[in-house]
């Protein structure tokens, strides 16, 4: 059984052309599923009969099942979804005034361990399908339609979901085909009409594939660098071992010249005295000087078994205070829906706990 799920317009205009029929099909099967958010080939009702039922023995709309679906106070709301073999993955749609954000997922699990992360601490289960990404999104849209979201861009008739970030568990260029796909049907005006500066990837740094993503499918770029130095970064983000900050930095640069944004967000989250001293802030406005940047600095939420804690506010804002100082723009994250556990990887790692590594004891970095 196909999943329509899984098809972008390429792969939907050759299921058609396979059987036959004309390329407008795909057009139309795909406003069906992502338009007007269809579950069942049945209610394609401008198909023809004889194409709809055929269409009906070999094509099913299949996105992941909801396990647990959560609204926090702040009106956060968080789907944990069944990818099968008891995984799970989490979809958290963020509500603002004029946007409604979602952060999907690219992975169960992710591979990648980094030391202050909930879904690293869970191990590598698998890459997501095409569907499963993108069924967070469709799943997502009609949840929210469903239960009447009042937002004044869903009633001039746009889907609730304005912006997308993938940001949720997972490294998403370690699963590159899949993500690419996904945000190509974000993207595409018969699927979901997103604009790319609307489409957000966070990486925490694989430099080949940051090159291909500029070359296949550039949308607004974040990195996760959370260091300013190798040594610093080596401990908490391990990939930097492999791709340390001056290839980091030089991959930004070059992913700038394509992308539709012209700056890339760093994201650094605050560990308290771990990174979080003004002799990092000053080593961090060296490293980026060459590279148009934004920061976004994320109070650390924390998690069962972690070894960190919470920055002060006191040490955020004099952070960022250090930063802004320097000409940069550097904001702080406000932190939603902590009522249900909104951080990345947190509740599929109550669900699940993976967790097969020796957690590692990060001494504090020149504590203050
Ligand atoms: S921060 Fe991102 S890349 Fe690092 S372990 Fe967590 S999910 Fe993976």
């Amino acid at each position: 059984m196909i999943n329509l799920l899984d098809l972008d317009p390429a792969a939907m205009t050759a299921f058609f052309a396979e059987r036959g029929e004309k390329p407008f099909r795909a057009k139309q099967t795909l406003r069906w599923v992502h338009h007007r958010l269809a579950d069942r080939v049945e209610l394609m009702s401008d198909l023809a009969k004889a194409t709809r039922e055929a269409l009906a023995r070999d094509a099913e709309i299949r996105a992941p099942s909801v396990v647990r679906d959560s609204t926090a106070a702040d009106g956060t709301r968080k789907w944990l979804l069944d990818v099968g073999n008891a995984n799970a993955i989490e979809a958290v749609y963020i509500p603002e005034t004029d946007r409604g954000t979602l952060c999907v997922s690219s992975q169960a699990g992710c591979a990648l361990d980094c030391a202050f992360c909930s879904t690293g601490k869970q191990g590598f289960n698998r890459n997501l399908s095409v569907g499963e990404i993108i069924g967070q999104l469709w799943h997502a849209n009609r949840a929210l339609l469903a239960d009447g979201i009042a937002a004044p861009w869903v009633e001039h008739g746009r889907h609730p979901i304005t912006n997308v970030v993938m940001m949720g568990m997972g490294e998403p260029l370690a699963n590159f085909d899949n993500v690419v796909t996904a945000l190509e049907i974000m993207l595409d005006d018969n699927a979901y009409g997103l604009s790319r500066r609307r489409v957000t990837l966070s990486t925490s740094g694989l430099v080949p594939a940051l090159d291909r993503l500029g070359d296949a499918c550039p949308v607004a770029l974040a990195v996760s660098l959370h260091a300013p130095n190798d040594a610093l970064r080596d401990r908490l983000v391990p990939i930097n071992r492999k791709y340390p900050l001056a290839e980091l930095l030089a991959a930004c640069l070059r992913y700038i010249e394509k992308a539709p944004r012209d700056f890339v967000t760093f994201e650094y989250v605050m560990l308290d005295h771990v990174n979080d001293g003004p002799e990092h802030a000053r080593e961090l406005i060296a490293l980026v000087r060459d590279v148009p940047c934004k920061f976004n600095l994320i109070p650390f939420n924390p998690f069962p078994n972690t070894e960190f804690k919470t920055s002060s506010r006191t040490r955020i804002l004099a952070f960022q205070r250090i930063l802004r100082d320097a000409g940069l723009i550097a904001t702080i994250r406000k932190t939603r829906g902590e009522d249900i556990d909104a951080a990345c990887g947190q509740l599929a790692g109550q669900v699940q706990d993976r967790t097969r590594r020796t957690l590692r004891r990060i001494q504090p970095v020149a504590a203050q």
